[in-house]
């Protein structure tokens, strides 16, 4: 009898222990305050729920990050951490809004738009919690590796099915908390809902031109170092790609499926007059194909199980380097929306131009670390 008191006591400790330690662990990831500085020519930072009251005081009130010229002219949005385990639309967010400068028209920086998908990662898949960077002061920063969905601490829970309310399509339950399928919205939804309600609203409202998402993919994925273009955007996209690819940037177009409901390229085409983009670079750290996991391969990208993947021809990119360093893939993100800028200028008048300087060349990325570019 005492015996089995003794036992039942010792693993009811070890549970609490494990309990403890994980828990700590989840707390602090969900608590943590990422560490974004707001860049010398940011010239306002607001919260989304001005766009969505329903959001204040929410885990899914996401900053804004403002670069208005001072000259009047175009505009465009660029949207990070849609999925918050594709880090370099992340990061190229971040880059983007502490280095650039626009002498005319406005960019809106949202760098974390699932901010709750950024407070929890995928334990099971081995993914990391956190990236660090060193800055060329010597600092050393940290930021949010996250999930592709939204923290079921935060919404839960999933249906069987999850029905996209405008269009009435449905897909499996646990889409409902991906973000790229709840657009455009709904005002008063679940909060992926309310976030997607957020973006198209504020597009809507402030009549923005252009609107970028950034997005990473596996490397056995189809759609892979491409832009996907809604209809009204192919001329723009076009042209950005035939630049990129003059640059000795490959980028494929793809056209927006008219019948895939819910993602930014498609819905933020229809429901707003804005030019909606979605870019894809290769991740070997998201692929199914991948060997250890580690903020390690999140960072360099290097994989011995993809080099063994490319060489029997799986692979819809170029991996004979056996790496894709996050410099490169921010950097991609970084060079197509300079390229895409260039191409709106080139599509609209004189009075609706975006002049920007500042943002790191793809050269410059590849040729440095990526913390050179923070803060
Ligand atoms: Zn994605």
């Amino acid at each position: 009898m005492k015996k089995t008191y003794l036992s039942a006591v010792a693993v009811l400790v070890c549970a609490a222990l494990v309990g403890g330690i994980a828990g700590t662990s989840f707390y602090t990831k969900r608590h943590f305050k990422e560490d974004i500085v707001t860049g010398p020519n940011v010239t306002e930072v607001f919260k989304l729920s001005r766009y969505n009251p329903n959001l204040e005081g929410t885990i899914g009130d996401s900053d804004v990050y403002v670069l208005k010229g001072e000259k009047e002219g175009g505009s465009l949005v660029v949207l990070g951490s849609t999925h918050a385990n594709e880090p370099s639309g992340h990061m190229a967010g971040i880059i983007l809004e502490e280095n650039a400068k626009v002498e005319a028209g406005t960019i809106y920086v949202i760098p974390n738009i699932n901010n709750s998908a950024l407070t929890h990662n995928d334990p099971l898949d081995g993914s990391p919690q956190y990236m660090h960077f060193t800055t060329k002061n010597g600092e050393t920063r940290t930021f949010q590796y996250g999930s592709r969905a939204t923290n079921p601490i935060d919404q839960w829970p999933d249906p069987d099915i999850y029905t996209h309310k405008s269009s009435g399509q449905t897909l499996s339950g646990s889409e409902t908390r991906n973000l790229n399928r709840c657009y455009p919205g709904v005002e008063d939804g679940t909060l992926s809902e309310q976030v997607a309600y957020a973006v198209t609203n504020m597009i809507k409202t402030l009549d923005i031109d252009m609107e970028i998402d950034l997005h990473e993919s596996s490397p056995e994925y189809a759609v892979n170092n491409a832009t996907v273009a809604h209809e009204r955007a192919s001329a723009i996209a076009s042209e950005g790609v035939l630049n990129l690819e003059l640059e000795g940037i490959s980028m494929s177009l793809e056209p927006s499926p008219v019948s895939l409901h819910g993602l930014t390229h498609r819905e933020l085409g229809d429901y707003t007059n804005t030019y909606a983009l979605l870019m894809e670079t290769g991740n070997p750290s998201q692929g199914r194909l991948r060997g250890y996991t580690d903020e390690d391969l999140v960072k360099t990208g290097e994989d011995p199980c993809y080099v063994i993947a490319y060489d029997l021809g799986l692979l819809y990119v170029d991996y004979s380097s056996g790496n894709f360093p996050i410099e490169l893939r921010a950097g991609r993100h970084l060079a197509g929306i300079s390229a895409y800028i260039d191409a709106f200028n080139n599509n609209s008048s004189e009075d609706k131009q975006i002049i920007v300087e500042g943002i790191p060349t793809y050269d410059e990325m590849i040729n440095s670390d990526l913390g050179d570019f923070l803060l």
